[in-house]
């Protein structure tokens, strides 16, 4: 695979570049320079394929010039080793749940296989490949249990002091092996800030081997497309062809993955990108202006993003053409009044406990049927497990949920961690002394 920038299109930089730089300097994103299509025999015969199987024949499609077939079955079966069932909500709308990951979010598909394919790219250099995360929440855990036992890796992650949910912080901090956790007396953008003068610190890059797992990386992007062909693949048993997806979105990688995955042949009717009030990407559909604002805080809070980081993927993808893309992607703005409305819905007419990100995309597909009545399944994307957002739900619906086992092995296990303000020279040194 080869990748450009979308910022140089002349640009050409190998897969493995491309993973250990996460992004080029010029500040785009690389992609691929060409996007596979996959045979047509293959597409019409999904439903004969397990998860993994789908998995792979994507990935080598895409990087199996990178990695030779044995080694990428291996990454693959080793990262994809969880189900990503659709669930029937009613008669056209289906749930494709992908929280069933150790760290019940669907981060675990890209922050799995990153992982694995770091350590395979690593083989040949003895020294060990320190990974920093600064984390909000959601990613940090992707990370940490996606590196957890990985040989030759280990991981900082950053997260801020008494701003992540408790299910989140034990994720975090009671792996030990390698993976150590600092939580920082300040914010998410303080963490960040660490974990950037870190990459620019010369000393430090010269004793260690440095790098992120930035949510743009091409390594995470791809498994994400996974599941779109599974999902599809386990509709197309049930006799359905035509399908709508709903992403609840904030960087839009996501979503992103789900329009490589149309590239690639996937035949999808629509995309839904649901958002909450943070809405660039719906008033740039609807204006033709893209004009990113400061985010604002929501109860989906892994959406909380001003300025999706991936969108100029997307309008690459389609040649930044905004007409085109528009017949492909519809987009829906939901606000937190009305996800705590679908939220009561969903549970009290479905009986199914969603979370916040994911009840925003359950309503997205409410609304889009209003408009577009027809016979196609509708398909929402429920990216985490609601019981990691337990401050959210009204009493009675939060003593629905089901505590998976995830989080149950958790229990009673030791938080080592370690506290730092917010002065680099502390992180800095607390690296060196613990080489
Ligand atoms: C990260 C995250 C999202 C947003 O995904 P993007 O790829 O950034 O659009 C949605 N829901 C949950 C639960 C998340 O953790």
């Amino acid at each position: 695979m080869q990748l450009y920038s979308t910022s140089n299109k002349d640009l050409r930089v190998s897969f493995r570049q491309a993973v250990f730089n996460s992004l080029p300097a010029d500040k785009g994103l690389y992609m691929p320079v060409t996007i596979p299509v996959l045979d047509t025999y293959f597409i019409q015969h999904l439903q004969q394929y397990t998860l993994q199987e789908i998995a792979f024949k994507i990935a080598s499609a895409l990087i199996g010039d990178d990695v030779p077939e044995d080694d990428l079955r291996k990454i693959v079966n080793g990262a994809i080793d969880f189900e990503a069932p659709v669930r029937p909500l009613d008669s056209g709308t289906a749930v494709l749940e992908l929280f069933h990951g150790p760290s019940l979010a669907f981060k675990d598909f890209g922050a799995r296989f990153m992982s694995r394919i770091m350590a395979f790219l690593s083989q040949d250099d003895d020294r060990v490949l320190d990974v920093l995360v600064a984390t909000s929440g959601d990613t940090g855990g992707a990370v940490a249990l996606g590196f957890l036992g990985v040989p030759g890796t280990r991981v900082t992650i950053l997260y801020p002091k008494g701003k992540v949910s408790p299910v989140q912080e034990m994720q975090l901090t009671t792996n030990g092996h390698n993976i150590r956790a600092v939580e920082v007396d300040g914010t998410f953008d303080d963490c960040q800030a660490l974990v950037k003068e870190a990459f620019n610190d010369q000393e430090l890059k010269s004793i260690f081997r440095l790098t992120s797992a930035n949510s743009i990386n091409i390594a995470r992007l791809i498994p994400q497309t996974f599941y779109y062909f599974y999902a599809y693949a386990q509709l197309q048993a049930q006799g359905i062809r035509e399908v709508v997806f709903s992403v609840p979105s904030g960087n839009f990688g996501n979503i992103g993955a789900g329009l490589l995955a149309y590239k690639m042949g996937l035949p999808v009717k629509q995309f839904i990108a649901a958002t909450n009030v943070n809405d660039t990407v719906p008033r740039f559909l609807q204006s033709g202006r893209y004009e990113p604002r400061p985010s604002v805080q929501t109860l989906a809070n892994a959406m909380d993003v001003g300025n999706p980081s991936n969108w100029v993927r997307i309008m690459d993808l389609f040649d930044g053409n905004e007409e085109i893309l528009k017949q492909v992607v519809s987009s829906y703005t939901v606000t937190d009044a009305e996800t705590r409305e679908a939220i009561r819905t969903l549970s009290d007419q479905y009986d199914y406990t969603a979370c916040p990100h994911t009840a925003i995309a359950w309503l997205a597909t409410a609304n889009y049927r209003k408009q577009n009545p027809g016979e196609y399944a509708a398909v929402f994307l429920a990216t985490a497990h609601p019981c990691k957002f337990p401050e959210v739900f009204p009493r009675d619906i939060a003593a629905r949920i089901v505590t998976p086992q995830q989080v149950s092995l958790l229990e009673g296990r030791e938080k080592q961690v370690t506290a730092l303000g917010t002065d680099f020279e502390s992180f800095k040194s607390y690296l060196l002394r613990n080489r």
